[in-house]
């Protein structure tokens, strides 16, 4: 009946709104409620009689009993959502039907975070109150004080009432992660969630130690003389004012220009260190919006254009463990095929066993995963469900599930290793890591090959790569001559790639990519590193104490000495990129300030240190020279006060042209 599904999505609805709004422990995923609430929207539309004014399509939000309530002067509402362009261009067509064809949209980023209305009074900011349920919010204006991007007073005595999101830049709310699991305390799932949990503190000093910020979105003038005729003019106004208003904001003349805004941030908004949900579009003309009025929660003059899922709930099947290159055992997620940010995803990352251990995960659990861009998908919550409890708790496995070995924990460290010389999945996960883009770029060879390859004894490292012959690669099930042939010929250019991709291949313990680049600009072959000692190795920039000691580790170690001989021998002879080191700066400290002409700020801090100088970010008695470029900051002024060396870039060029 479809009475019965109507109060079901009623019911779930409600049930997934308190979660969210109040306990902000929600327990299905945004894409999941959206669902819910969009099947709940078409039924009402095909059953007008079955829309009752309780129904949480006909509202927005809740609010708690936890602050005063405070009754909005002007209510405030949410939005409706668009999915793809088709629903946009609708949206459009019945937006121009009521105010013609030529009208200007403005294009927004939806921020992800809570929603606040700010009164200021003659420019004096009075109260802030949460959207809560539109009509009614919750007065938090002692905590929103604390928030230092929201003006206290405004640049000119206006009354104004302005809406904005508050939201908890992404790398704040890492931290803040990391700082309450350490001390055993909530962990938010989102940044979202962790913005409303810290705004929303009884007590304000909590909530000032947050690193919270916002971006006002919308205001309602009263009594002012020439108010903003558009929404695009209003915005620039509250710029004007003092107010932070994000910098991405666009007009565009027509919904194709809007539809290309969406595009372009579907992607970039992964670079923000703002958490986005979407775009919200908006007609400029504010005489076009009164036109066009509200539904009962959201203007008909806006849509938001929601980009495709990060975080979606799905079923936890069971938990692999893959042994990788250093023999670190980590556990991966087994999940029912979910689609997710455009691909499907049956896999995903739960980091460490201590991971598993902090979020509860059990086998059989409904989960929450999430995909940023390129990132690998990572089990983020579990699900608030009664059968969560019904389940075993998982515990970690004691030995290595490959080669049966006992598994050990390494000081400091929250892996589990197996540390056994002959287990073949760690044996072929470093045969992996050699070819792989990072390390020696060999084309052509998948783990599937690399399997093959070493499950018919055809290699049991990497070294063994060298010894194939084309014949070799033929012999494999499914080879032809063709791909045997890339395979042998990029396995042979490999022979030549820059030391520091071999140095990379080695995976040597605390050296990535970025510490093989500096070794192999300090040290020209194999040989030179292995004749450094662990002080030299530690004083280069960027090395220090540990990485010295596990490359001189390394380096001494019988059987890696034995496989750096045989790679010689089968004629793997890197190519150094070291350049000849001259010590003319050796001693100098250099402060860099403004826009250099003939190279960049960072290509200016690598010749000073090839040369053997230093660089530093401030500038102090000890400074030896202040590089200026055009437009100076403050640290120019700072350099004359102390009489520090000012160097023009001529200057500069003039000193080190013999070096380069
Ligand atoms: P919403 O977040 O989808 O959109 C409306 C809000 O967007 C506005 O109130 C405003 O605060 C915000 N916004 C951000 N940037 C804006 C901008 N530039 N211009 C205008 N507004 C901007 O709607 P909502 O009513 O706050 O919440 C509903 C959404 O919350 C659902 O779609 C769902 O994703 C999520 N939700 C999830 C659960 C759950 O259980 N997972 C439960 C309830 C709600």
């Amino acid at each position: 009946m479809v009475i019965d599904r109507i109060n079901f999505l009623k019911d779930e609805i409600n049930k997934s709104n308190y979660k969210y709004y109040v306990e902000e422990n929600p327990y299905l995923s945004d894409f999941e409620y959206d669902q819910l609430f969009a099947e709940l929207k078409a039924l009402e539309e095909q059953y007008p009689l079955l829309k009752t004014p309780d129904s949480p399509t006909q509202r927005v939000g809740s609010i708690s009993e936890k602050f005063f309530p405070y009754k909005h002067k002007y209510r405030l509402y949410s939005l409706d959502n668009t999915y793809n362009d088709e629903e946009l261009k609708k949206w459009y067509e019945r937006v121009t039907k009521e105010c013609g064809n030529n009208i200007d949209l403005v294009c927004e980023l939806k921020i992800d975070g809570l929603a606040i209305a700010l009164t200021y009074e003659k420019g004096i900011f009075v109260r802030g109150v949460t959207r809560g349920d539109g009509v009614t919010g919750e007065d938090i204006t002692t905590n929103l004080k604390t928030v230092k991007a929201i003006p206290l007073k405004l640049f000119e005595p206006v009354d104004v009432e302005v809406r904005g999101e508050i939201y908890m830049p992404k790398t704040s709310f890492e931290k803040l992660n990391e700082e309450n699991l350490s001390k055993g305390e909530k962990v938010f799932a989102n940044p979202r969630n962790a913005a409303s949990g810290s705004i929303r503190q009884l007590d304000s000093t909590i909530t000032a130690k947050r690193d919270l910020s916002i971006f006002v979105y919308s205001s309602v003038f009263e009594n002012i003389p020439n108010a903003p005729a558009t929404h695009y003019e209003g915005m620039m106004y509250l710029k004007k004012l003092g107010f932070k208003v994000n910098p991405n904001i666009r007009l565009c003349k027509n919904m194709d220009e809007a539809i290309d805004y969406c595009n372009e941030w579907a992607t970039k908004r992964f670079d923000l260190n703002y958490a986005t949900d979407g775009v919200v579009i908006k007609v400029n003309s504010l005489s076009c919006q009164e036109d066009l009025g509200f539904t009962s929660r959201a203007p008909k003059w806006a849509t938001a254009f929601k980009f495709p899922p990060e975080e979606v709930s799905t079923k936890l099947l069971d938990i692999e463990l893959n042994i990788g290159k250093s023999g670190a055992v980590t556990p991966v997620a087994i999940l029912e095929p979910v689609h997710l940010a455009g691909s499907t995803v049956q896999r995903a990352s739960l980091h460490n066993f201590d991971e598993i251990k902090r979020l509860d995960v059990r086998i059989g659990d409904t989960v929450l995963v999430k995909k940023a861009a390129e990132i690998i998908p990572k089990v983020v919550k579990v699900m608030d469900t009664p059968e969560h409890e019904t389940l075993p708790v998982y515990i970690p496995p004691t030995r290595c599930p490959a080669c049966n070995s006992l598994l050990v924990e390494r000081e400091g460290e929250v892996n589990l290793y197996c540390e056994s010389k002959n287990c073949s999945q760690q044996l072929t996960a470093k045969i992996e890591f050699w070819v792989s883009k990072d390390a020696m770029d060999i084309e052509f060879m998948g783990p599937a090959i690399i399997q093959q390859l070493y499950d018919e004894r055809f290699i049991s490292n990497s070294v063994d790569l060298y010894r194939l012959t084309m014949q070799d690669f033929m012999q494999l099930e499914g080879v032809k001559e063709k791909s045997a042939y890339n395979m042998f010929t990029s396995v042979q250019e490999s022979k030549t790639r820059p030391l520091n991709r071999l140095l990379t291949a080695f995976a040597m313990r605390h050296v990535g990519k970025e510490t093989a680049e500096i070794l192999a600009e300090r040290f020209s072959s194999l040989e030179d590193i292995k004749n450094a000692d662990v002080e030299t190795l530690s004083e280069i920039d960027g090395v220090g104490q540990k990485i010295a000691e596990s490359v001189f580790e390394f380096f001494h170690d019988e059987n890696n000495i034995h496989m750096m001989e045989e790679l010689k021998s089968l004629g793997v002879n890197p190519v150094s990129k070291a350049l000849p080191k001259s010590d003319k700066l050796a001693g100098k400290t250099f402060v860099l300030t403004g826009t250099l002409q003939n190279m960049t700020r960072d290509e200016a801090s690598e010749i000073i240190k090839k040369l053997g100088g230093k660089t530093s970010s401030s500038v102090s008695k000890k400074t030896s020279f202040v590089l200026v470029g055009e437009n100076p900051g403050s640290k120019l002024d700072k350099a004359q006060n102390l009489g520090v060396i000012i160097l023009t870039e001529n200057e500069f060029l003039e000193m080190i042209k013999e070096d380069l």
